[in-house]
């Protein structure tokens, strides 16, 4: 660091300073993911007891002390958050974080790359190509595609949204807007709420969607198909069918094999939602649906989920890269990024939505290497066989109904026996909320059939056997407890 004196750098600190407090913090670091299995997985607290809590109220006028600052800002994180890294976390679709990854982001924000521009990130921007061809090999998708990271599912799908609107349109839409266009999008009723967010956002709007029945979850293959005939015969352009592989609610995957044979025919885009499912399309016995995933025009995935990269970790792969360039690209006179076509130099700016750019990369090809394949590929599998043994032991229970198995969600309530319909609802919709205060175990819940149901989806690495079947016995005892002042009104 410059030593000099001729002006003011109230953020710098000495290095050994910077030793000291980064000493000390890795060591609580160590301490709390040691002992992260004593803590609550999550707390009954209000906002105005976090407000109260962080005891700082007014933008402060001079600085602190930056040791004395780490020191109070640890423990408040330590002392009120939900913690997914918990071995008994399995709420929605949040991973625990790899350590390797922790201290990746550390480095990462060290040297501080900025993956906008090969010349302002040389190594970063070539180890962010490796490692999108590195996740598109693992999932048995073309590695000479196109991608990017970017900071979750939702982008990765806005990606693949935004270059197959534009491939598929006949007016130029880049500069022209979207006009008079009938562009229409085919998703099942199951697919996660990006797709209103991206049609809304990118000139379509909601009513471009058209939602396709699903049974047991997946998408209605004569549905959609009788769909897209009837809205051709009315003059609107089919142009993208989105499959999901590995539903938010359930787990289930859309036939991709079909799916893609049917925009084969119809001439649509093929984008694979597979944000959380992708990643099973690496296992030796991977699922017959999945297969499809390598015929996708676009796929979304997230590293930040079940290859456990500390968030925000998403990943768009596109086919042809040329398309991501077409979608997204321009030259400003004020960017100097030479070109070399012998060994081009890739900017990443162009390729998508942001400008400058963290170095997400990091975390997730860090991950890789430690693990190797066949540890990320152990681990999913170790998910899913944990999955199913807490359906397992649900079942043997006897108060528990087990509605669906898929990858690593199950989804149950507990029935009591004697409440109907919206009661039997209510109960779970309140249990649900005991067990999360209660931190013992941290569970979401899904809806199927207008059955409010609890939803433990398994993409942690910490949870072990002993885990999993202690769930149905810690639901159990919550729910008698609700059951006896539930009666008693
Ligand atoms: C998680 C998820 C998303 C959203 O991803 P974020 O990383 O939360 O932005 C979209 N689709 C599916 C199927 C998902 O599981």
């Amino acid at each position: 660091m410059s030593k000099g004196t001729s002006r003011q750098k109230h953020v710098e600190i000495t290095r050994e300073a910077f030793q000291q407090i980064g000493y000390q913090l890795v060591d609580d670091i160590a301490y709390f993911l040691d002992t992260i299995d004593h803590r609550p997985v999550a707390q009954a607290s209000t906002p105005s007891d976090i407000r109260d809590s962080i005891n700082v109220k007014k933008l402060p006028e001079t600085g602190t002390d930056p040791a004395e600052l780490m020191l109070t800002l640890s423990k408040l994180l330590y002392d009120h958050s939900t913690f997914n890294g918990h071995p008994r976390f399995w709420g929605y679709i949040t991973s625990s974080a790899t350590p390797i990854g922790i201290l990746s982001d550390l480095l990462a924000a060290s040297v501080n790359p900025n993956v906008g521009g090969w010349n302002l990130s040389p190594i970063a921007t070539e180890i962010e190509k490796q490692t999108v061809k590195w996740l598109a090999e693992l999932i048995d998708y073309p590695s000479d595609c196109g991608g990017l990271l970017v900071s979750g599912g939702n982008m990765a799908n806005f990606v693949g949204f935004v270059a197959a609107r534009q491939q598929q349109s006949s007016a130029n839409v880049r500069e022209e807007g979207m006009g008079t266009s009938k562009l229409r999008v085919y998703v099942s009723a199951e697919t996660h709420t990006w797709i209103q967010k991206a049609t809304d956002l990118f000139g379509l709007g909601t009513n471009s969607i058209r939602w396709i029945p699903t049974t047991n979850q997946v998408m209605n293959l004569d549905d959609l198909e009788s769909q897209i005939v009837h809205d051709q015969q009315q003059g609107d352009q089919p142009f993208m069918v989105v499959g999901t592989a590995g539903t938010v609610s359930t787990g289930a995957i859309d036939p991709l094999e079909e799916i893609a044979a049917l925009c084969k025919k119809y001439n649509c885009w093929f984008h694979v939602d597979g944000a959380y499912g992708a990643f099973v399309a690496a296992l030796p016995d991977a699922p017959d649906a999945i297969k499809g995933i390598s015929m996708a025009d676009s796929v979304a995935m997230d590293p930040h989920k079940w290859l456990y990269s500390p968030l925000e970790a998403g990943c768009a792969l596109v086919r042809d890269p040329q398309h991501l360039l077409d979608g997204f690209s321009y030259h400003p006179e004020y960017y100097h990024f030479g070109k070399d076509d012998e060994d081009p130099k890739i900017n990443f700016y162009e390729y998508g939505f942001q400008n400058s750019r963290g170095f997400r990369a990091l975390k997730v090809w860090m991950g890789l290497r430690h693990a190797g394949k066949n540890g990320a590929v152990g681990m999913i599998q170790d998910d899913i066989r944990l999955g199913s043994l807490m359906a397992d032991a649900l079942r043997a229970h006897g108060d528990f109904e087990v509605f669906t198995e898929d990858l690593s969600i199950t989804t149950f309530r507990f029935n009591p026996g004697n409440l109907g319909g919206e009661q039997l609802n209510d109960f779970n919709s309140k249990l649900l909320t005991i067990l999360q205060e209660e931190g013992k175990i941290f569970l979401s819940n899904a809806v199927i059939d207008g059955n409010f149901l609890l939803r433990s989806c398994i993409v942690n690495f910490r949870t072990e056997e002993e885990d999993v079947t202690a769930v149905p016995e810690i639901v159990a005892e919550a729910a008698r407890q609700l059951l006896a002042t539930w009666t008693a009104n």
